[in-house]
């Protein structure tokens, strides 16, 4: 507890520093990931070309990637989100709308929603930059399940601050759209949109063996295992979506549990608060849940203008409903450290099992999940090349834990890549590590760094250590503890 409000006041020193120039402290999203950089405030696109001629540089959104990925110290760092860059157009003609690179997705959404139109997929989560978003791969679930499917054509900077526009039609384009800070600044970006809709959102607790009969006739699905449960068959939430058309409405559903029924369902809707209060009992929680086999099915037609009806169906913000000192301590999205990574979609139950047992084997060292696994599958392909579902649809899972035990993460991670080599990374969210240079093909990388050098023959635009080691150019910039050393 404590731990965490000095990470607040931390994090509100840094927010305080926000639209000023100069030596500033840029951390990821929990702090796992830091360093101090010369911050350049984009004002407008002639401010930010006349900054990049200052020598190197790199992009920030609003730097909530939690795996460093937007952390370069020692060199000028472009803040998006921080500028003036905030064009926002929508043509009815086409439904393509366009978005200037310091707009958040939440003021993208509220500017969309008042043309009735809305982003065909989301992250949970709308603080951070359309652009930072998109380059890494952020994803929802469903239909088009990573954003930057969306986009039609971008707009960056070349070396000499020359515009460059790509669209669909360009070979590069399927590389450029989602390309992890490797070519910027991209200062805008055109996206399709979809027009606003209701859908039934059907929620599910039950059994991980389940999962492919209650998914019938839903379009989406975002599920969730309690870690401790039984690995052989997990206790399972699942949330579905389907078309409010053809979706037949069904009664709420209440089984199992016996006399303890009303007490486990209070358990279960109250969870993470628990768990954040008693960290000791995360186990037997969850062993006694799982005993108690609960059934239980609800449904909810979601309001058309509801900006985050994929992860909310009530009306309004989720964000917006509880205070946020209360949020601020209990959410794994406040307290933990969240890694994710991509499988291939039928292999999702069995590598959720897998972590389950690993995870339980490692107890006896202090570690433990935090919260749930969280698995959003990603059912269709995408054209773009770095796009988690470029070679099928995948799983999206994503794993908590507590910001001192991000390391295990690290390791699930590695023991995942091992069996399965088709692994795939995200770029906000997984460790970046070689290992993933197979599974995202070797001449893929080849050619994103061709276009790169293309575009940058100067060598000023960097990118972070993690993604110098993972795309294998030359050695990583060094950090300021080993500049300090002298071991660079
Ligand atoms: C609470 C929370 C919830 C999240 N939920 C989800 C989720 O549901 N699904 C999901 O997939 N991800 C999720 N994420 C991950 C998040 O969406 C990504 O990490 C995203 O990158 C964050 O965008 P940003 O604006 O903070 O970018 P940053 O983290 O600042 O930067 C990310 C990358 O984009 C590059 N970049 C930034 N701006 C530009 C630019 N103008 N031109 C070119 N490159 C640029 C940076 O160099 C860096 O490589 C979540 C993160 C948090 C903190």
């Amino acid at each position: 507890m404590f731990e965490e409000i000095r990470r607040g006041r931390k994090q509100r020193k840094l927010d305080r520093q926000a639209g000023e120039e100069g030596t500033r402290r840029i951390a990821s999203w929990i702090h796992v990931y830091r360093g101090d950089a010369e911050a350049r405030i984009p004002h407008d696109e002639a401010k930010l070309c006349a900054d990049m001629a200052k020598g190197c540089y790199s992009c920030v959104g609003k730097s909530h990637s939690y795996n460093g990925v937007q952390i370069v110290p020692g060199i000028n760092a472009m803040m998006m989100e921080e500028g003036g860059l905030d064009r926002m157009d929508y043509d009815p003609a086409t439904g393509i709308a366009t978005v200037g690179a310091s707009v958040t997705v939440e003021r993208f959404k509220r500017f969309l929603i008042k043309h009735d139109r809305r982003l065909i997929n989301s992250g949970n989560y709308m603080k951070q930059t359309v652009v930072g978003a998109l380059a890494t791969g952020t994803h929802g679930f469903g239909d088009r399940g990573v954003m930057a499917d969306a986009v039609t054509a971008l707009t960056f900077l070349d070396d000499s601050g020359k515009r460059v526009r790509l669209t669909r039609a360009d070979p590069d384009f399927a590389y450029v759209a989602l390309s992890f800070g490797t070519i910027a600044p991209i200062v805008e970006l055109e996206l399709e949109t979809a027009p606003v809709e209701a859908f039934i959102s059907t929620s599910h607790i039950n059994r991980l063996s389940k999962l492919r009969e209650l998914q019938q006739g839903t379009i989406a699905s975002n599920w969730v295992v309690l870690p401790y449960s039984n690995p052989d068959d997990p206790v399972m939430m699942l949330a579905t979506l389907s078309p409010c058309q053809t979706t037949a409405r069904v009664e709420k559903v209440r089984e199992g549990g016996g006399f303890l029924a009303p007490i486990a369902r209070w358990i279960i809707k109250r969870y993470q608060k628990l768990d954040r209060f008693l960290p000791a009992l995360r186990r037997p929680l969850q062993r006694l849940l799982d005993r108690l086999d609960l059934v239980q099915r609800d449904q909810i037609q979601t309001d058309p203008y509801d900006l985050d009806y994929l992860y909310d169906p009530k009306p309004g913000l989720a964000s917006e409903r509880a205070p946020d000192i209360l949020r601020g301590c209990f959410s794994t999205t406040y307290t933990g450290y969240n890694l994710a990574f991509f499988v291939p979609l039928e292999k999702g139950p069995a590598v959720v099992k897998f972590i389950m047992r690993e995870a339980d084997g490692l107890r006896d060292l202090g570690f433990f999940l935090k919260g749930v696994i969280s698995v959003r599958e990603l059912p269709g392909t995408s054209d773009l090349v770095f796009a988690a579902n470029h070679d099928g649809p995948v799983a999206a899972i994503d794993l908590f834990a507590d910001p001192r035990d991000y390391a295990w993460l690290e390791r699930l991670q590695r023991m995942v890549l091992q069996y399965e080599p088709e692994t795939r990374p995200h770029f906000g969210k997984s460790a970046l590590i070689p290992g993933f240079r197979n599974s995202l093909g070797e001449n893929n990388l080849d050619r994103l760094m061709a276009i790169h050098r293309k575009h940058y023959p100067n060598g000023k635009l960097m990118f972070s250590e993690r993604v110098r080691a993972f795309l294998q150019t030359g050695k990583p910039l060094p950090g300021e503890a080993v500049a300090d050393a002298k071991l660079a």
